[in-house]
């Protein structure tokens, strides 16, 4: 039987009455730009002027979508979550540090997440960003195919360094690593470097994954291209797939510049290429393993449709669906609910550190179309029905 979406018992279970008021609260004011955008703002002059403001970020957005300031209370959120069957992606959510130091000491943060995902059952994975460990200017510059410095390659080899000492802690663990994908002027760099590690780590299983943005109009084939790549050297390849966060941005540059946008023509055919890009994958479960990052309902109907017609079991070890926490609980839970392996990225760490993620996640619920709307008609679907 396929999974149906609109079960909100199943849904939001784990969630107590006065969080699905916060839910609500937090979605309908996401639904209004215009509060959003003053919101966002105001957040950054308060945290700029160190006004104290945590407290009230801490109990809103940040408990909607983080799992907490550490990685111990990230471990409570995960073990609620297991109980229904939903796996976690930790996920160490600080972002726009830049500086050696920074870089260096961000490896045993990670390490540390990798060997506590190992010791728990439902923590199958986490999650890296290589501008967590590498200078922005230096990947936009090895991008661009620009003569490096012999600083600049010493600098890269320490890039490769501490993702490599992760990537061999994670496959030593048994824990799996998704590379994100980020900008498109920094991303040539984060292919290359994740490929190698593929190369290195993937032999036998799947432990690194990397990461195909289906906004983009040439990732459909770089995945066929990647996958190509991983049969002629021998390994298998991790494919996640997801639409892509930084559309706005993209297009943006792209209009400053003067070049032509990275950017698919409209969101249909990012979803066209999204969905053959996911049964082009379940194809070929021999080479790869597949992780399948969206909020869209049709997407996941489509690939569980596939799998179903094509006797590829729900619990598929090379198969992954995954949402973001505090979004599209009903995708995720519903899954679970039908023996879907899922998991949901879980980011953790200082309030202030995690803002950038959070303002994304508050953007996002803005610009999606419907998404706002849809969360909103399933929290006030739950609420009806325990008589709220
Ligand atoms: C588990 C998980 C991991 C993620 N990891 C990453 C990551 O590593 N890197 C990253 O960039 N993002 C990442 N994202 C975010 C993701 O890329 C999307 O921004 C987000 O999930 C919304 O897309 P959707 O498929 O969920 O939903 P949908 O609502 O179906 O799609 C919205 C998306 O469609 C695309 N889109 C919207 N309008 C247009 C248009 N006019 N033309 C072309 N395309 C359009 C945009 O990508 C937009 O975000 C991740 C998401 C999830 C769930």
């Amino acid at each position: 039987m396929l999974p149906q979406f609109d079960n909100t018992e199943v849904a939001f279970k784990y969630r107590s009455n006065k969080e699905l008021k916060r839910a609500r609260f937090l979605f309908a004011s996401m639904g209004s730009p215009a509060l959003t955008k003053i919101g966002m703002a105001l957040t950054k002059v308060a945290i700029d002027w160190h006004l104290p403001v945590k407290g009230i970020i801490r109990s809103t957005i940040f408990e909607q979508f983080c799992g907490g300031e550490t990685m111990e209370e990230a471990a409570g959120t995960a073990a609620l979550i297991g109980q229904y069957g939903v796996g976690v992606i930790l996920d160490y959510g600080v972002e726009g540090k830049e500086g050696e130091a920074e870089f260096d000491k961000a490896v045993p943060e990670f390490i540390k997440a990798i060997n506590y995902a190992a010791s728990q059952k439902n923590i199958p994975f986490i999650s890296v960003k290589v501008t967590g460990f590498a200078r922005f200017a230096l990947l936009e510059k090895i991008h661009s195919k620009a003569a490096l410095s012999p600083d600049e390659h010493a600098e890269w080899q320490r890039v490769y360094n501490r993702i490599n000492e992760i990537c061999a802690a994670a496959k030593h663990a048994g824990t799996m690593v998704l590379i994100d994908a980020e900008e498109s002027w920094i991303q040539q760099p984060v292919d290359d470097l994740t490929d190698a590690m593929m190369e290195l780590y993937n032999t036998d299983k799947v432990f690194i994954f990397n990461t195909f943005q289906m906004y983009r109009h040439d990732r459909l084939a770089y995945l066929k291209k990647s996958l190509d790549l991983a049969i002629s050297k021998g390994y298998l390849l991790g494919a996640k797939l997801v639409r892509g966060a930084y559309m706005e941005k993209e297009r943006n540059r792209a209009a400053e510049k003067g070049y032509e946008s990275p950017i698919q023509p409209d969101k249909a055919s990012s979803d066209r290429d999204y969905d053959a890009a996911v049964r082009y994958c379940l194809e070929r479960l021999d080479n790869l393993a597949l992780f399948i990052g969206t909020h869209n309902e049709k997407s996941c109907l489509e690939a569980a449709r596939y799998m179903q017609e094509h006797n590829i079991l729900a619990d598929h070890p090379r198969v992954y669906f995954s949402q973001l926490f505090g979004m599209s609980d009903n995708i995720s839970f519903n899954l679970a609910h039908h023996k879907y392996h899922v998991a949901k990225y879980l980011p953790y760490g200082p309030v202030q550190d995690v803002l950038p993620y959070l303002m994304r996640r508050a953007q996002e619920n803005t610009s999606v179309a419907g998404q706002t709307g849809r969360e909103l008609s399933l929290i006030n679907q739950e609420m009806q029905r325990r008589r709220l």
